[in-house]
């Protein structure tokens, strides 16, 4: 029988320097922070379904090296199985992420590494792992040749497919028609809509087109004011959720797919799932960090008042 997750995307070492601008080019400034964690949307995605008590194998690529322990570490206490290639002569991914210390604005230079060789060849050596799970998930960070042969294994063998166009990089129109839950935030629905997402109106335009061009549901997230489902008989949004102060929202999106694919996995419905991914996203904004921030069932279940 089909189980559990598979998540093909990137890794990359987080890596934050806070200072009070961007230094000039040839020029050196004194920071004032630093902090290193492991991201990457693939990777925060399988970290929080783990976390959320899924059965998810992780596929990617990494470097032999410091960054690629620390990913190896993190999937160990998540229960994020690797299916993992390290590379010798690649390096980790890795994103250099300027802070404004006054603003909070930033900055960032993502690197993929190894990850950015991910083909449609090493996605095929992982039929086994993606026709044998019950939720199949992808992003846009890998190459997008390697998401459409993704998307299309799986739909083949009946899995549940989940595409996050993230970031708003160009994919493939084939993709829509192999994907069961297209997954974009505002701005990336917007760029592929070409128009901006700011009423529950434009959300239902969206997710319209989104349907007219082949995917099964559309599920466009809107921050604070939470989710748009828009599918075959429904059309409403979900409110987020957050029962402590907002601290830092980065990796959101994520802890969202990654709650949202835990559920489904589990074979609840649409709406129950939509509402377990912002109640683990609304925990995850309540804390530093991207993979690190994502919460652990118990966590999530009390946010939905159904734990204890
Ligand atoms: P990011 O790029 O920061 O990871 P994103 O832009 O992909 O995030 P958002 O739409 O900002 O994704 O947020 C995803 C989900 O996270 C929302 O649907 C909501 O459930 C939750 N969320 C985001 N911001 C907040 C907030 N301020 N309070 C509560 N929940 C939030």
């Amino acid at each position: 029988a089909q189980m559990g997750i598979a998540i093909l995307g990137i890794y990359v070492a987080d890596t934050a320097y806070l200072a009070e601008r961007m230094p000039q080019v040839g020029e050196t400034i004194s920071g004032s922070g630093f902090s290193l964690g492991p991201g990457g949307k693939g990777s925060n995605q399988a970290v929080a379904a783990g976390r959320a008590g899924a059965r998810v194998s992780f596929i990617s690529k990494i470097g032999d090296d410091t960054f690629g322990k620390m990913a190896l570490e993190i999937y160990a206490e998540a229960g994020v199985t690797p299916k993992v290639e390290v590379m010798a002569d690649m390096p980790s991914g890795a994103a250099f992420i300027f802070v404004n210390d006054q603003t909070g604005e930033n900055a960032i230079i993502v690197y993929p590494g190894a990850a950015g060789t991910i083909t449609s060849a090493d996605v095929e050596e992982h039929r086994a792992v993606i026709e044998s799970s019950k939720v199949f998930v992808t992003q846009l960070e890998q190459p997008p040749d390697a998401a459409l042969t993704a998307l299309t294994l799986a739909r083949s063998a009946g899995v549940t497919t989940v595409f996050n166009p993230a970031p708003a990089n160009p994919f493939d129109a084939a993709c829509y028609g192999q994907t069961d839950y297209f997954v974009p935030n505002e701005s990336e629905a917007a760029a592929i809509v070409g128009f901006k997402i700011d009423t529950e109106e434009d959300a239902r335009r969206a997710g319209d087109l989104f349907l007219e061009r082949g995917v099964g549901t559309a599920i466009i997230t809107l921050g604070a004011k939470g989710v748009y489902l828009h599918g075959p008989g429904i059309s409403t949004r979900v409110p987020a959720m957050a029962n402590a102060p907002v601290i830092d929202t980065a990796g959101a999106g994520d802890a969202f797919i990654g709650g949202f694919a835990a559920a489904l996995s589990e074979g609840q419905g649409v709406e129950q799932a939509v509402r377990m991914g912002c109640a683990t996203a609304g925990i995850a904004v309540t804390r530093r960090g991207t993979a690190p921030a994502m919460p652990a069932r118990a966590e999530i279940d009390a946010m939905m008042g159904q734990g204890a």
